[in-house]
């Protein structure tokens, strides 16, 4: 058998939004590798290993997968939302890049899934119809200067910006300072969304203007998203959140 590499994304957590495509992968695979909690998200097939590990090492899992595929397996490396989005698509890809060539000749595929930002927005209204732009807040990976600069340009721009990995207790500062810096361009009443858990049983969301937000409303599972200045509400009765909506149209045609 020659071995294959599919990165599939599982999408937000709703099974009725993983793709036929993403399944179909999941099925034929011999083995399952990724953080255990995806793990458990995806169906069991008989006679199908199933790898779980933690979340922290994401190219020692990458070089597991890629190992495995040489030796025949059909590898299935999974992902929440969509791998190829601050996910395992990049990490295998890196490993390929710097590791063994043999693993070059190897078949790679990816298996799309509808990302956090995609399914958070989907929940509230249409904040991305106008232009927008995603960030991890996440400085493990890259130094916090270079997040503060992207940020102030993104914001600059006047972008609608969805901030994936926005808080964890090994990151507990970096969305307070965000959300300074955002106060220093975008007015007060500037809509934030704080969509936690999204598609899933324990679904949480917020929308708050800028000036009531705070850090500490978010946690790991939850995806932000800063309105554009372009960015409106549509009140709804008592008892009903707003409707979000970016619009597409500037009120100038061109
Ligand atoms: N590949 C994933 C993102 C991985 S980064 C995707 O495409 O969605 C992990 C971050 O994604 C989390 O910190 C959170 O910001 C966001 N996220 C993932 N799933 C989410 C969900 N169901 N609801 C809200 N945010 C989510």
């Amino acid at each position: 058998m020659t071995g294959l590499v599919t990165i599939v994304g599982l999408g937000p957590g709703d099974p009725r939004l993983l793709t036929p495509a993403a399944s179909e992968a999941l099925a034929s695979a011999t083995d399952l590798v990724g953080y255990g909690p995806y793990v458990d998200r995806a169906p069991e097939w008989p006679g199908q290993r199933r790898h779980s590990s933690d979340n922290r090492v994401e190219l020692d899992r990458a070089r597991f997968a890629l190992d495995l595929a040489t030796k025949g397996a059909h590898v299935a490396v999974i992902s929440g939302g969509d791998p190829g989005v601050f996910a395992m698509a990049a990490a295998v890809f890196e490993a390929v890049e710097n590791g063994d060539p043999s693993w070059r000749s190897l078949d790679i595929r990816v298996e799309p899934g509808i990302t956090a930002m995609l399914a958070a927005a989907a929940r509230v209204g249409a904040p991305l119809g106008g232009d927008f732009c995603a960030m991890s807040l996440s400085d493990n990976l890259k130094p916090w200067e270079t997040i503060e600069a992207r940020l102030r340009a993104a914001l600059t721009a006047d972008f609608v910006v969805a901030l994936y990995n926005p808080i964890s207790s090994a990151r507990p500062w970096q969305l307070g300072a965000a959300f300074k810096i955002v106060a220093e361009t975008r007015e007060p009443d500037t809509p934030i969304i704080l969509a936690r858990a999204v598609m899933r049983p324990d679904e949480r969301i917020r929308i708050l203007p800028l000036s009531e937000v705070e850090a500490s409303m978010a946690d790991m599972s939850t995806i932000v998203m800063i309105g554009a200045s372009t960015t409106r509400l549509i009140e709804r009765p008592e008892g009903q959140a707003p409707y979000v909506y970016t619009p597409r149209y500037y009120g100038v045609r061109p």
